[in-house]
């Protein structure tokens, strides 16, 4: 099976295994696991930042940086496309009691101005913007990366306006092998930011959030308070570790894939509308009255797994676990349809 369903389906490489298997471990909820804490002062160090806090999940994790950065009746500044307010349940007025502010980027990509227009003047019956979230590559806009520039900028507006600034950086590694900037470039311009360490870094559980050593200290309260204190996390610790040191550079072969999955796209005439394909995520259009019930029927049928995105849209996701042999093999099965 070929699966472009998401960069999340990707199983532990054997070296990975091999590392997990040797990971020393304590308990945790204690600070007694050195692969756990190893994990934390590497990504804080790798960022830039204080301290790092290992979360079961990147919405885990956001929802911890939405709750300690904000206080209930706030909103949230974010695109329309965020994972925040997309895919995360609603979890932003469940946990935090905070509304949100919905802009409309450029495939999920805001710039400072829009921010800046977004702010809410201080009036008792309006809520108070406090923070802002930007997600780089932007998952719905089709892994879109922000120029550092744009987050300078919004940055300066944040800190103009005394707003926190939280980057969702499930897919950042994607964002940084295309653009060159190194992650401390990154950390300096953001309050706190999440990490994935589960899509295409390859590892299979954990996320990363990341930030001052004050900040990171409220997280582990909240985080045990949802319930996401763990215990011999080392065994995941060391898979993310692992994927720091081995599997961030080849991250570029998935957008070389994606690229060529594209090319051989715009050469079929029931695809329209296919989206800029910056990193390993690939949207695009069927034309009716093509359906993609019946397409994705197709694919499975001829050994290729994907996904609906919309009425007539389907993403493809290239990831650790898609050869080169799959894609060639993929663009067969596309060519057959
Ligand atoms: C996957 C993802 C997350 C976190 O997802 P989990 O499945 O909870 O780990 C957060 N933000 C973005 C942009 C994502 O793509």
């Amino acid at each position: 099976m070929i699966n472009l369903l998401s960069d999340t389906v990707t199983k532990p490489t054997p070296g990975m295994l091999k590392a997990m298997w040797a990971a020393e471990v304590g308990d945790d909820v204690f600070r007694e696991d050195p692969t756990v804490n190893a994990l934390e002062a590497k990504c804080a160090s790798l960022f830039g930042h204080e301290a790092a806090l290992f979360c079961p999940s990147g919405t885990m994790a956001n929802q911890i940086a939405l709750k300690v950065h904000t206080r209930p009746l706030d909103e949230v500044i974010c695109d329309e496309m965020s994972h925040i307010y997309q895919y995360e349940v609603g979890g932003y007025a469940f946990h935090s009691g905070i509304a949100v502010n919905l802009l409309k980027g450029e495939n999920g990509i805001l710039r400072a101005e829009m921010v800046e227009a977004a702010i809410k003047p201080r009036y008792d019956w309006l809520p108070r913007s406090s923070l802002v979230v930007i997600e780089n590559t932007c998952n719905k806009g089709g892994g879109s990366i922000y120029p550092l520039k744009q987050i300078q900028e919004i940055r300066q507006v944040c800190q103009k306006n005394s707003l926190a600034l939280h980057l969702d950086g499930a897919r950042i590694f994607n964002a940084l092998v295309e653009t060159g900037d190194s992650p401390a470039s990154i950390g300096a311009e953001v309050d706190s930011l999440s990490i994935c360490l589960s899509k295409g870094l390859g590892a299979p559980v954990g996320s990363v959030l990341i930030g001052s050593q004050a900040f990171i200290a409220e997280a582990r309260r909240v985080r045990k308070a949802m319930g996401g204190g763990m215990r011999q996390a080392g065994y995941l610790a060391a898979a993310g570790i692992y994927a720091l040191d081995y599997q961030v550079e080849r991250l570029r072969d998935d957008h070389a894939h994606a690229r060529q999955l594209a090319v051989a796209l715009n050469e079929l005439s029931w695809v329209v509308n296919i989206r800029p394909v910056q990193t390993n995520i690939l949207i695009f259009d069927l034309v009716s009255p093509r359906t993609p019930v019946q397409f994705l029927d197709y694919l499975k049928q001829n050994g290729v797994i994907a996904s609906a995105f919309g009425p007539q849209t389907i993403r493809f996701v290239t990831h650790l676990d898609v050869t080169k042999e799959m894609v060639k093999q993929g663009i067969e099965v596309l060519k057959g349809y």
